[in-house]
This record gives structure tokens, C-alpha cells and sequence, in this order.
């Protein structure tokens, strides 16, 4: 029957559950030696001016090397992190590292930092954070821009507005990221803490994807909202030239993706680094992306 049908399906989503739990049990405790053993780094991809593809900021992107599983991908060891706890610590390492990095560009290309809804969460602890990080690499603040998701407006909290606030008072720049995924997204912006709406790898894709008109008319009325509340859009994913010249017909100010640049472990990085979490990072042979 119907019933027993979906009583087998719960049952079904229970053993994967419990199969994912001990899987997220085993990343953690793996995560914890990582960082013990700083097996974690950042890599860095170009964010270029649309029209004279000259970069403007690079935004760091988290990258661990298990020593079995080899890469594993953010998105499946942020949320890890966070649930351990973590992601303060970790947050704040990305941090440091960041600015201490984009301090040494002789471009003075700005650097794009992702901070997720649980360091937010934290409040005056991540603004104390970003705080001592500028002031330790001597980076100025107008050339760090955090990047947030429409997720930190979830809880409808108040403090939420509040940190904003308070970071941009200390002159970073915000960048709501993955802009169009959401389900608040106009609500977001109108309190003008943001600088800068990215659009999320998806639109920009479909957008230039034959026999896609919504996804089209979505970005174009992104632009057109972003240009009434004076903010910087960029373009994330861009993959193919038909992808970067439709955003620039539509008037898209700043493009990131492979075309332009794939995420980049700088060549000093696990030589240069301070020890991240109280122990020496092994040296190890940088591979370069291609
Ligand atoms: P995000 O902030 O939206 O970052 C963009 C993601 O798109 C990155 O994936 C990047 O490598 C990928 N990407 C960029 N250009 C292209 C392209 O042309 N084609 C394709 N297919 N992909 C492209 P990545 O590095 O796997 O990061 C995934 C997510 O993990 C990030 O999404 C961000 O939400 C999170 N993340 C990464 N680093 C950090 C971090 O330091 N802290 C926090 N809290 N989250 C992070
Ligand atoms: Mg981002
Ligand atoms: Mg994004
Ligand atoms: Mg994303």
C-alpha cells in the first residue's frame, strides 16, 4: 500500500541519515588533524573588471588535501566545520591568512573573503576578527570585502543587521553572494549594507543557455535593481566567451569564473604561513593549477 510505501522510504532516509551522520563523524575527526597538521590553504581566483578584464579583487576559497581522499570540496567540510563548532577558529585563520596574503599584491587588487551565517552568528567575535586581521597584515580596510549568502537573514535576527552594521563602520566592503537563490533576496538590500550583489553560477549559466528567456530577463532585472540602489554586480561562473559578452551586453560590471582564472594556491603559501593553529605546517611542493 501507499502507506507502507512511504513508511519504507522513511525508513530508507533514516539508514541514510545515519550512514551521512557517521560519514560527517569521520570528515570531523579528520578535520581536527587537518588542522593540527595545516593540510588546510587557500586558493585565490580572479574577480575581473568585465571590459578591461583588469582584476579587481580575488577571492580566497578554502582548500583541504586529505591525505587519502586527496581534495575534498568546501562545500561538503564547511558545514562539517561548522557543526563541530569550529568555524570560528577556522574562520578566523581564513581571515588572517587572507589579508596577511592580499597585503602583499603589488596590484592592490581587493580580497573576497566568504564568511558563513554561524561566524556571523558570532557577532562582535567576528568583528573583532576582521579588526585584528587588518591590523595585523596592515591591509587597508577598504580592500576586504566579506561575502555572505541571503542564509545569515534566516533566523531574523537582529544582530544580523547589527554586525553588518558594525563592519562596514570598520570600512569593509559586504557582497551579498549567490544572489537570486534565495527566497528574501529584495528584502536583503534594504538597509544599504551591501556593495556588491554576485550572481549565483546558476542564472549566469542558463541566462546565456539557448531557450532560457526567464533566466535572461531574471539577471537583466538584477542589473537594473542593482543599478537603482547603486551596487557593483558580479557575474560568477563564467565558463565560456558567450557567457562573458551577454553579461557585458547586459551591463555587468565584474566577471569571476574558469574563463578568466581558476582558484590558485599561491606559490609561497605553505612556506610563508604563520604556524595556523599552534603547530608547524608541513612543507610540502605547491602544485599550481593549471
Ligand atoms: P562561493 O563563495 O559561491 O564560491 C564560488 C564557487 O564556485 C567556488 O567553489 C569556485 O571554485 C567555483 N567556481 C568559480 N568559478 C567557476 C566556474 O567558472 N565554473 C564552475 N563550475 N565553478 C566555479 P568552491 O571553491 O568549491 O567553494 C564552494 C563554496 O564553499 C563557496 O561558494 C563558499 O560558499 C564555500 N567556501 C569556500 N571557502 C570558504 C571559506 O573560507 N569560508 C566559508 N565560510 N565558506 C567557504
Ligand atoms: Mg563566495
Ligand atoms: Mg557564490
Ligand atoms: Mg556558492
Amino acid at each position: 500500500s501507499a502507506k507502507k510505501a512511504g513508511r519504507g522510504s522513511f525508513l530508507f532516509f533514516e539508514g541514510a541519515m545515519a550512514e551521512e551522520a557517521a560519514a560527517n563523524r569521520a570528515l570531523e575527526s579528520d578535520l581536527r588533524s587537518a588542522l593540527k597538521l595545516g593540510e588546510l590553504s587557500l586558493a585565490y581566483q580572479p574577480i575581473v573588471h568585465a571590459r578591461s578584464h583588469e582584476v579587481i579583487a580575488r577571492e580566497a576559497l578554502l582548500r583541504w588535501t586529505h591525505p587519502v581522499r586527496g581534495e575534498v570540496a568546501p562545500d561538503l567540510f564547511v558545514p562539517v566545520i561548522e557543526d563541530a563548532g569550529l568555524i570560528g577558529q577556522v574562520g578566523n585563520w581564513v581571515l588572517r591568512e587572507a589579508c596577511r596574503e592580499a597585503a602583499g599584491w603589488v596590484d592592490g587588487a581587493r580580497v573576497a573573503v566568504n564568511v558563513s551565517s554561524a561566524q556571523l552568528a558570532a557577532g562582535p567575535a567576528l568583528v573583532g576578527h576582521v579588526i585584528h586581521a587588518l591590523a595585523a597584515s596592515g591591509l587597508e580596510a577598504r580592500r576586504l570585502e566579506l561575502e555572505v549568502t541571503e542564509s545569515i537573514f534566516l533566523a531574523g535576527d537582529a544582530t544580523t543587521r547589527t554586525t553588518l552594521d558594525q563592519l562596514r563602520a570598520v570600512g569593509v566592503r559586504l557582497v551579498l553572494d549567490d544572489f537570486g537563490m534565495g527566497y528574501s533576496s529584495y528584502a536583503c538590500l534594504t538597509n544599504g549594507e551591501f556593495n556588491t550583489l554576485k550572481i549565483d553560477r546558476s542564472f549566469t549559466v542558463a541566462a546565456a543557455a539557448p531557450g532560457r528567456p526567464a533566466e535572461r530577463a531574471i539577471v537583466e532585472s538584477i542589473l537594473t535593481l542593482a543599478r537603482g540602489l547603486d551596487l557593483d554586480v558580479t557575474a560568477e561562473g563564467i565558463e565560456t566567451g558567450e557567457q562573458a559578452a551577454l553579461m557585458v551586453a547586459l551591463g555587468c560590471g565584474q566577471l569571476q569564473g574558469f574563463l578568466f582564472g581558476r582558484p590558485e594556491i599561491p606559490f609561497d603559501a605553505h612556506t610563508a604561513v604563520e604556524p595556523p593553529f599552534g603547530t608547524i605546517p608541513k612543507r610540502r611542493p605547491t602544485i599550481r593549477a593549471a
